[in-house]
Protein backbone atom coordinates (compact mmCIF):
# COMPACT_ATOMS: atom_id res chain seq x y z
CA UNK A 1 0.00 0.00 0.00
CA UNK A 2 1.46 3.39 -0.68
CA UNK A 3 2.60 6.31 1.74
CA UNK A 4 0.05 8.66 2.55
CA UNK A 5 3.03 11.14 1.83
CA UNK A 6 4.11 9.66 -1.28
CA UNK A 7 2.59 12.70 -3.02
CA UNK A 8 3.65 15.68 -0.51
CA UNK A 9 5.70 18.19 -2.07
CA UNK A 10 8.95 19.75 -1.08
CA UNK A 11 8.03 23.14 1.14
CA UNK A 12 9.34 25.79 -0.64
CA UNK A 13 12.61 26.90 2.17
CA UNK A 14 12.54 29.89 4.17
CA UNK A 15 14.33 32.82 2.56
CA UNK A 16 16.38 33.58 5.87
CA UNK A 17 16.74 29.76 7.34
CA UNK A 18 17.79 28.84 3.75
CA UNK A 19 20.56 31.69 3.43
CA UNK A 20 21.43 29.90 7.47
CA UNK A 21 21.68 26.48 6.06
CA UNK A 22 23.67 27.91 2.88
CA UNK A 23 26.18 29.80 5.20
CA UNK A 24 26.75 27.26 7.54
CA UNK A 25 27.58 24.70 4.74
CA UNK A 26 30.12 27.43 3.42
CA UNK A 27 33.63 26.28 3.63
CA UNK A 28 35.45 29.80 3.61
CA UNK A 29 37.14 31.11 6.81
CA UNK A 30 36.10 34.89 5.77
CA UNK A 31 32.40 34.45 5.13
CA UNK A 32 30.59 36.35 6.84
CA UNK A 33 26.72 35.83 7.27
CA UNK A 34 24.45 39.17 7.10
CA UNK A 35 21.06 37.64 6.35
CA UNK A 36 20.47 37.05 9.75
CA UNK A 37 18.21 39.07 12.18
CA UNK A 38 20.30 38.59 15.34
CA UNK A 39 22.33 40.86 17.39
CA UNK A 40 26.26 39.73 17.51
CA UNK A 41 28.73 41.61 19.83
CA UNK A 42 32.06 42.88 18.50
CA UNK A 43 33.43 39.42 18.71
CA UNK A 44 31.01 38.22 16.60
CA UNK A 45 29.12 36.12 19.03
CA UNK A 46 25.58 36.07 20.65
CA UNK A 47 25.61 37.64 24.00
CA UNK A 48 24.55 36.69 26.86
CA UNK A 49 23.59 39.71 28.70
CA UNK A 50 25.01 40.01 32.50
CA UNK A 51 21.62 40.79 33.77
CA UNK A 52 19.97 37.59 32.20
CA UNK A 53 23.00 35.54 33.09
CA UNK A 54 22.22 36.38 37.14
CA UNK A 55 18.55 36.35 37.13
CA UNK A 56 19.15 32.15 35.20
CA UNK A 57 21.92 31.60 37.90
CA UNK A 58 19.67 32.72 41.18
CA UNK A 59 16.45 30.69 39.55
CA UNK A 60 18.36 28.00 38.93
CA UNK A 61 19.93 27.81 42.11
CA UNK A 62 16.36 28.38 43.91
CA UNK A 63 15.41 24.94 42.12
CA UNK A 64 11.98 25.71 40.84
CA UNK A 65 9.48 23.61 41.21
CA UNK A 66 7.79 22.66 37.32
CA UNK A 67 4.17 23.11 38.32
CA UNK A 68 1.76 24.22 34.77
CA UNK A 69 1.50 28.22 34.59
CA UNK A 70 -1.89 29.58 34.30
CA UNK A 71 -2.90 29.73 30.13
CA UNK A 72 -1.81 33.14 29.90
CA UNK A 73 1.50 32.70 31.22
CA UNK A 74 3.32 34.04 34.80
CA UNK A 75 1.31 37.03 36.37
CA UNK A 76 4.39 38.59 37.39
CA UNK A 77 5.88 38.56 33.86
CA UNK A 78 2.77 39.60 32.06
CA UNK A 79 2.46 42.61 34.24
CA UNK A 80 6.39 43.34 33.78
CA UNK A 81 5.24 43.70 29.98
CA UNK A 82 2.51 46.13 30.48
CA UNK A 83 4.70 48.79 32.69
CA UNK A 84 7.60 48.14 30.00
CA UNK A 85 5.04 48.74 26.57
CA UNK A 86 2.14 51.50 28.39
CA UNK A 87 4.67 52.71 31.67
CA UNK A 88 3.75 52.38 35.35
CA UNK A 89 1.80 55.08 35.36
CA UNK A 90 -0.40 54.42 32.27
CA UNK A 91 -4.23 55.69 32.97
CA UNK A 92 -4.99 51.96 30.54
CA UNK A 93 -3.07 50.42 32.86
CA UNK A 94 -5.11 51.45 35.94
CA UNK A 95 -8.45 51.47 34.16
CA UNK A 96 -7.62 47.38 33.69
CA UNK A 97 -8.21 48.30 29.71
CA UNK A 98 -5.15 46.26 28.98
CA UNK A 99 -4.39 42.39 28.98
CA UNK A 100 -1.24 40.51 28.26
CA UNK A 101 -0.37 36.48 27.18
CA UNK A 102 2.69 35.60 27.94
CA UNK A 103 3.53 34.70 24.29
CA UNK A 104 5.90 32.44 22.76
CA UNK A 105 8.02 34.99 21.24
CA UNK A 106 6.88 37.43 19.32
CA UNK A 107 6.17 35.34 16.33
CA UNK A 108 4.00 33.11 19.37
CA UNK A 109 1.81 36.23 20.18
CA UNK A 110 1.37 37.35 16.58
CA UNK A 111 -0.20 33.82 15.53
CA UNK A 112 -2.40 34.30 18.84
CA UNK A 113 -3.54 37.25 18.06
CA UNK A 114 -4.37 36.04 14.76
CA UNK A 115 -6.33 33.49 15.59
CA UNK A 116 -8.45 35.35 18.16
CA UNK A 117 -9.11 38.02 15.35
CA UNK A 118 -9.81 35.54 12.73
CA UNK A 119 -12.71 34.50 15.54
CA UNK A 120 -13.76 37.97 16.16
CA UNK A 121 -13.71 39.33 12.59
CA UNK A 122 -14.00 36.76 10.03
CA UNK A 123 -14.57 38.93 7.23
CA UNK A 124 -12.13 41.22 7.68
CA UNK A 125 -8.99 41.26 5.55
CA UNK A 126 -5.63 41.54 7.29
CA UNK A 127 -2.86 44.51 5.73
CA UNK A 128 0.84 44.29 6.13
CA UNK A 129 3.26 47.43 4.89
CA UNK A 130 4.99 46.57 1.53
CA UNK A 131 7.50 45.54 2.18
CA UNK A 132 7.24 43.86 5.64
CA UNK A 133 8.75 40.99 8.30
CA UNK A 134 8.86 37.54 5.36
CA UNK A 135 6.79 36.36 8.17
CA UNK A 136 3.60 38.67 8.27
CA UNK A 137 2.18 37.54 5.41
CA UNK A 138 2.36 33.84 5.96
CA UNK A 139 1.33 33.87 9.52
CA UNK A 140 -1.81 35.97 8.90
CA UNK A 141 -2.21 33.60 6.07
CA UNK A 142 -2.23 30.07 8.24
CA UNK A 143 -4.77 31.50 10.88
CA UNK A 144 -6.88 32.00 7.41
CA UNK A 145 -7.02 35.42 6.63
CA UNK A 146 -6.80 37.07 3.01
CA UNK A 147 -3.23 39.47 3.32
CA UNK A 148 -2.69 42.23 1.26
CA UNK A 149 -0.62 45.27 1.86
CA UNK A 150 -0.44 49.18 1.99
CA UNK A 151 2.37 51.04 0.20
CA UNK A 152 5.34 51.70 2.57
CA UNK A 153 8.57 52.06 1.39
CA UNK A 154 9.94 54.59 -1.17
CA UNK A 155 12.78 53.37 -2.93
CA UNK A 156 13.49 56.85 -4.23
CA UNK A 157 13.83 58.95 -0.90
CA UNK A 158 14.77 55.70 1.14
CA UNK A 159 11.54 57.30 3.41
CA UNK A 160 8.16 56.18 3.84
CA UNK A 161 6.09 56.65 1.19
CA UNK A 162 3.06 58.72 3.66
CA UNK A 163 0.66 59.65 1.05
CA UNK A 164 0.49 56.23 -0.05
CA UNK A 165 0.35 54.54 2.89
CA UNK A 166 -2.37 56.99 4.00
CA UNK A 167 -4.38 57.13 0.94
CA UNK A 168 -4.84 53.02 0.60
CA UNK A 169 -5.26 53.48 4.42
CA UNK A 170 -8.64 55.82 4.04
CA UNK A 171 -10.30 53.80 1.78
CA UNK A 172 -10.25 50.62 3.51
CA UNK A 173 -13.30 49.27 5.11
CA UNK A 174 -14.09 49.28 8.55
CA UNK A 175 -12.65 46.32 10.89
CA UNK A 176 -10.03 46.02 8.33
CA UNK A 177 -7.01 44.96 10.13
CA UNK A 178 -3.67 46.78 9.73
CA UNK A 179 -0.10 45.41 11.24
CA UNK A 180 2.09 48.23 11.92
CA UNK A 181 5.84 48.04 13.16
CA UNK A 182 6.16 49.94 16.27
CA UNK A 183 9.33 50.72 15.48
CA UNK A 184 12.74 49.55 13.42
CA UNK A 185 10.92 48.46 10.58
CA UNK A 186 11.79 45.30 9.51
CA UNK A 187 13.45 44.78 6.65
CA UNK A 188 13.67 49.16 5.50
CA UNK A 189 14.48 50.39 8.99
CA UNK A 190 12.40 53.39 7.92
CA UNK A 191 9.72 54.69 10.12
CA UNK A 192 6.96 57.23 10.78
CA UNK A 193 7.51 60.26 12.37
CA UNK A 194 5.77 61.30 15.70
CA UNK A 195 3.17 64.02 13.65
CA UNK A 196 2.83 61.14 10.64
CA UNK A 197 1.77 58.08 14.00
CA UNK A 198 -0.73 60.94 14.87
CA UNK A 199 -2.21 61.35 11.36
CA UNK A 200 -2.20 57.74 10.69
CA UNK A 201 -3.88 57.30 14.04
CA UNK A 202 -6.45 59.70 13.42
CA UNK A 203 -7.30 57.90 9.62
CA UNK A 204 -7.41 54.46 11.37
CA UNK A 205 -9.91 55.96 14.43
CA UNK A 206 -12.10 57.44 11.45
CA UNK A 207 -12.20 54.73 9.47
CA UNK A 208 -12.83 52.26 12.45
CA UNK A 209 -9.49 50.05 11.33
CA UNK A 210 -7.70 47.84 13.67
CA UNK A 211 -4.26 48.27 14.79
CA UNK A 212 -1.76 45.60 15.12
CA UNK A 213 1.19 47.10 16.50
CA UNK A 214 4.14 44.38 15.94
CA UNK A 215 7.05 45.70 18.53
CA UNK A 216 10.21 42.89 18.01
CA UNK A 217 12.94 45.79 18.61
CA UNK A 218 12.43 47.73 21.13
CA UNK A 219 14.86 49.80 22.58
CA UNK A 220 16.95 48.97 19.08
CA UNK A 221 16.21 52.59 17.73
CA UNK A 222 17.07 55.58 20.17
CA UNK A 223 16.29 53.90 23.56
CA UNK A 224 13.24 51.91 25.69
CA UNK A 225 10.84 54.78 26.00
CA UNK A 226 11.38 56.18 22.90
CA UNK A 227 10.57 53.65 21.11
CA UNK A 228 7.35 53.27 22.43
CA UNK A 229 6.38 56.68 20.81
CA UNK A 230 3.64 55.08 19.08
CA UNK A 231 2.62 52.84 21.32
CA UNK A 232 2.02 55.20 23.36
CA UNK A 233 0.20 57.87 20.86
CA UNK A 234 -2.42 54.45 19.89
CA UNK A 235 -2.85 54.56 23.82
CA UNK A 236 -3.84 58.28 23.82
CA UNK A 237 -6.27 57.64 21.06
CA UNK A 238 -9.00 56.17 23.06
CA UNK A 239 -8.98 52.80 20.38
CA UNK A 240 -8.83 49.29 20.58
CA UNK A 241 -5.69 47.31 19.85
CA UNK A 242 -3.38 44.46 19.81
CA UNK A 243 0.19 44.46 20.59
CA UNK A 244 2.77 41.92 19.77
CA UNK A 245 5.64 42.07 21.61
CA UNK A 246 9.28 40.34 22.05
CA UNK A 247 12.39 40.37 23.90
CA UNK A 248 14.72 37.95 21.95
CA UNK A 249 16.47 40.59 20.69
CA UNK A 250 16.26 43.37 23.80
CA UNK A 251 17.27 40.44 26.19
CA UNK A 252 19.53 38.24 23.93
CA UNK A 253 17.20 35.46 24.43
CA UNK A 254 16.44 34.44 21.04
CA UNK A 255 15.58 30.39 21.50
CA UNK A 256 14.08 31.00 25.37
CA UNK A 257 10.67 32.23 23.30
CA UNK A 258 9.73 35.00 25.23
CA UNK A 259 7.34 37.38 23.82
CA UNK A 260 3.97 38.64 25.10
CA UNK A 261 0.47 39.27 23.34
CA UNK A 262 -1.42 42.45 24.53
CA UNK A 263 -4.94 43.53 23.97
CA UNK A 264 -6.17 47.87 24.50
CA UNK A 265 -10.13 47.28 25.18
CA UNK A 266 -12.82 50.18 26.14
CA UNK A 267 -13.25 48.36 29.72
CA UNK A 268 -12.28 46.53 32.44
CA UNK A 269 -15.74 44.46 31.54
CA UNK A 270 -14.17 43.92 28.24
CA UNK A 271 -10.68 43.33 29.38
CA UNK A 272 -12.43 39.90 30.86
CA UNK A 273 -14.60 38.27 28.25
CA UNK A 274 -11.15 39.30 25.98
CA UNK A 275 -8.61 37.65 27.82
CA UNK A 276 -10.98 34.57 28.43
CA UNK A 277 -11.33 34.00 24.58
CA UNK A 278 -7.54 34.29 24.15
CA UNK A 279 -7.26 31.55 26.93
CA UNK A 280 -9.21 29.45 25.03
CA UNK A 281 -7.09 30.16 21.97
CA UNK A 282 -3.93 29.36 23.62
CA UNK A 283 -5.44 26.00 25.92
CA UNK A 284 -6.23 24.67 22.06
CA UNK A 285 -2.86 25.55 20.79
CA UNK A 286 -0.03 25.06 23.07
CA UNK A 287 -1.70 24.51 26.67
CA UNK A 288 0.51 27.07 28.95
CA UNK A 289 3.90 28.91 28.00
CA UNK A 290 7.26 27.69 29.43
CA UNK A 291 8.36 29.04 32.42
CA UNK A 292 12.05 29.68 32.15
CA UNK A 293 12.61 32.97 29.86
CA UNK A 294 9.71 34.40 31.44
CA UNK A 295 10.59 33.92 34.73
CA UNK A 296 14.60 35.49 34.07
CA UNK A 297 12.80 38.43 32.07
CA UNK A 298 10.11 39.40 34.91
CA UNK A 299 13.16 39.32 37.35
CA UNK A 300 15.72 41.20 35.01
CA UNK A 301 12.35 43.95 34.92
CA UNK A 302 11.48 44.02 38.77
CA UNK A 303 15.07 43.83 40.67
CA UNK A 304 16.28 47.87 40.37
CA UNK A 305 20.36 46.77 39.76
CA UNK A 306 19.26 43.93 37.08
CA UNK A 307 17.00 46.60 35.66
CA UNK A 308 19.95 48.97 35.50
CA UNK A 309 22.10 46.75 33.96
CA UNK A 310 20.09 45.48 31.15
CA UNK A 311 19.37 48.58 30.41
CA UNK A 312 22.89 49.53 29.55
CA UNK A 313 23.58 46.54 28.16
CA UNK A 314 20.47 47.13 25.82
CA UNK A 315 21.97 50.66 25.08
CA UNK A 316 25.26 49.17 24.82
CA UNK A 317 24.15 46.86 21.45
CA UNK A 318 22.34 50.68 20.39
CA UNK A 319 25.26 52.26 20.12
CA UNK A 320 27.48 49.56 18.83
CA UNK A 321 24.93 48.95 15.50
CA UNK A 322 25.20 52.80 15.77
CA UNK A 323 29.50 52.35 15.30
CA UNK A 324 29.17 49.90 12.57
CA UNK A 325 26.55 52.07 10.62
CA UNK A 326 28.88 55.14 10.57
CA UNK A 327 31.54 53.05 9.77
CA UNK A 328 30.42 51.22 7.22
CA UNK A 329 29.31 54.32 5.29
CA UNK A 330 32.85 56.16 6.34
CA UNK A 331 34.60 52.92 4.64
CA UNK A 332 32.47 52.83 1.72
CA UNK A 333 33.13 56.41 1.18
CA UNK A 334 37.63 55.78 1.78
CA UNK A 335 37.35 53.12 -0.73
CA UNK A 336 35.89 55.64 -3.49
CA UNK A 337 32.24 54.29 -4.10
CA UNK A 338 30.45 56.44 -5.94
CA UNK A 339 27.08 56.06 -4.56
CA UNK A 340 25.98 57.84 -1.62
CA UNK A 341 25.12 55.58 0.99
CA UNK A 342 24.96 57.98 3.90
CA UNK A 343 21.40 56.81 4.34
CA UNK A 344 22.64 53.88 6.42
CA UNK A 345 22.76 55.90 9.31
CA UNK A 346 19.48 57.15 9.51
CA UNK A 347 17.86 53.72 9.10
CA UNK A 348 16.85 52.54 12.25
CA UNK A 349 16.87 49.14 14.33
CA UNK A 350 19.35 46.28 13.28
CA UNK A 351 18.98 46.51 9.84
CA UNK A 352 20.05 48.11 6.57
CA UNK A 353 17.92 48.08 3.50
CA UNK A 354 20.93 48.53 0.87
CA UNK A 355 19.66 48.85 -2.79
CA UNK A 356 21.82 46.29 -3.40
CA UNK A 357 20.02 44.22 -6.18
CA UNK A 358 19.41 40.34 -5.95
CA UNK A 359 21.92 40.06 -8.62
CA UNK A 360 24.33 41.87 -6.51
CA UNK A 361 23.43 40.15 -3.45
CA UNK A 362 24.12 36.76 -5.13
CA UNK A 363 27.31 37.87 -6.62
CA UNK A 364 28.06 39.10 -3.22
CA UNK A 365 27.65 35.34 -1.59
CA UNK A 366 29.14 33.51 -4.65
CA UNK A 367 32.20 35.31 -5.17
CA UNK A 368 33.06 36.32 -1.57
CA UNK A 369 30.72 34.61 0.78
CA UNK A 370 29.16 37.57 2.13
CA UNK A 371 25.40 36.59 2.95
CA UNK A 372 22.84 38.64 2.69
CA UNK A 373 19.15 38.72 1.76
CA UNK A 374 17.92 38.38 -1.55
CA UNK A 375 15.91 41.77 -1.04
CA UNK A 376 19.36 43.79 -0.29
CA UNK A 377 18.72 43.94 3.53
CA UNK A 378 21.84 43.51 5.65
CA UNK A 379 22.23 42.97 9.75
CA UNK A 380 24.25 45.95 10.54
CA UNK A 381 25.03 43.64 13.96
CA UNK A 382 26.60 41.11 12.26
CA UNK A 383 29.12 43.69 11.37
CA UNK A 384 32.35 44.28 13.46
CA UNK A 385 35.71 45.65 13.85
CA UNK A 386 37.16 42.46 11.93
CA UNK A 387 34.86 41.47 9.44
CA UNK A 388 33.90 45.01 8.10
CA UNK A 389 36.81 45.73 5.96
CA UNK A 390 36.12 42.62 4.39
CA UNK A 391 32.33 43.44 3.92
CA UNK A 392 33.47 47.00 2.33
CA UNK A 393 35.69 45.43 -0.45
CA UNK A 394 33.11 42.89 -1.09
CA UNK A 395 30.32 45.76 -1.45
CA UNK A 396 32.84 47.83 -3.87
CA UNK A 397 33.54 45.04 -5.94
CA UNK A 398 29.40 44.03 -6.94
CA UNK A 399 29.00 47.85 -6.84
N1 LIG B 1 8.15 40.72 14.15
C1 LIG B 1 9.18 41.25 13.48
C2 LIG B 1 8.98 42.50 12.72
C3 LIG B 1 10.43 40.63 13.52
O1 LIG B 1 11.44 41.16 12.83
C4 LIG B 1 10.59 39.45 14.28
C5 LIG B 1 11.87 38.73 14.34
O2 LIG B 1 12.66 38.71 13.46
C6 LIG B 1 9.48 38.93 14.95
C7 LIG B 1 8.29 39.60 14.87
C8 LIG B 1 9.54 37.65 15.72
O3 LIG B 1 10.24 37.68 16.88
P1 LIG B 1 10.46 36.37 17.74
O4 LIG B 1 11.78 35.82 17.34
O5 LIG B 1 10.42 36.84 19.14
O6 LIG B 1 9.37 35.41 17.44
Amino acid sequence: TASIFSAVEMAPRDPILGLNEAFAADDRTNKVNLGVGVYFDESGKIPLLGAVKQAEKARVESLPTRGYQPIDGNPAYNRAVQHLLFGEDSPLLAAGRVITAQGLGGTGALKVGADYLRRLLPSSKVYISDPSWENHRALFEAAGFSVETYPYYDAKTRGVNFDGMKACLNALPANSIIILHACCHNPTGADLMQSQWREIIEVMRARGLVPFLDMAYQGFADGIAEDALALNLFAASGMQFFVSSSFSKSFSLYGERVGALSVVTASKDESARVLSQIKRVIRTNYSNPPTHGGSVVAAVLSTPELRAQWESELTGMRDRIRVMRHSLVEKLKAKGVAQDFSFIVQQRGMFSYTGLSADQVARLQKEFGVYAVSSGRICIAALNTRNIDYVVDAVAAVL
